[in-house]
């Protein structure tokens, strides 16, 4: 699924509109015109914000208070919560934000996934702490995959062949690699259906007007936000 499920919502805010279930759940993506102050203000979130350290690890932890941006839950790169108007942000630049969304078990999720937290499985990883600390099943889930470097942009060496196998091919005499379909897979792998992983479609670096990316602005590129909470 892709297209109009992911759109532009408030000034810089985009959204994912899971069809039937967006009235519980506000999940999206800030644009370069918007920071952490201005996400404050226009989501409003009643019990504040929630912001993880992302060390690139392959943690997920359950959190019902805030943590500020200045003080980020130590070694985690995903969040949970089932505390509603408490928001969870995770910053990114070209890896992948996915939100999780349980609308039985009012449950939220949010990872930060490169290739290293693919690679170390951090999506099923995710999918199993919200199975075993909110019993929510994996049938249930709509999942968001915001604005990340697609094939079209993401050259990788050969080193990426025994990792990502299929989503590895050669584009242009280029070797690319296809971090979303491989997210998508595992996500499917781990039990949610494929019509409830809605894809942005975005990428972070053909759009530069709009999205932040290290691989074409390096490192001291800005963070693009993506929340999601469950509406109180
Ligand atoms: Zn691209």
């Amino acid at each position: 699924m892709a297209g109009n499920e992911f759109r532009p919502w408030r000034p810089g805010l985009w959204r994912f509109a899971f069809p039937r279930m967006s009235h519980g759940v506000a999940a999206g993506i800030t644009d370069r015109s918007c920071d952490v102050e201005g996400l404050r203000m226009r989501l409003a979130a009643p019990a504040g914000l929630a912001f993880a350290a992302q060390p690139h690890g392959a943690s997920v932890a359950a959190l019902e208070v805030p943590r500020a941006p200045a003080d980020p839950l130590p070694g985690c790169d995903g969040l949970t919560t089932r505390t509603p108007g408490l928001a969870l942000i995770i910053r990114s630049a070209d890896c992948l934000p996915i939100v999780f969304w349980d609308p039985i078990q009012r449950v939220v999720g949010l990872i930060h996934a490169g290739w290293r937290g693919l690679t170390a499985q951090l999506p099923l990883r995710a999918l199993s702490l919200l199975r075993h600390v909110y019993h929510s099943d994996p049938a249930h889930l709509w999942i968001g995959i915001g604005p990340a470097i697609r094939p079209c942009c993401y050259g990788v060496g050969r080193e990426f062949l025994p990792r990502f196998g299929r989503f590895v091919s050669t584009r242009r005499g280029r070797r690319v690699c296809d971090l979303i379909g491989y997210a998508t897979q595992q996500l499917l792998a781990g039990g949610v259906p494929r019509a409830q992983v809605v894809d942005s479609g975005r990428c972070t670096a053909c759009e530069p007007a709009r999205w932040y990316s290290v691989r074409r602005e390096g490192e001291g590129s800005g963070r693009l936000l993506s929340f999601v909470m469950i509406r109180p």
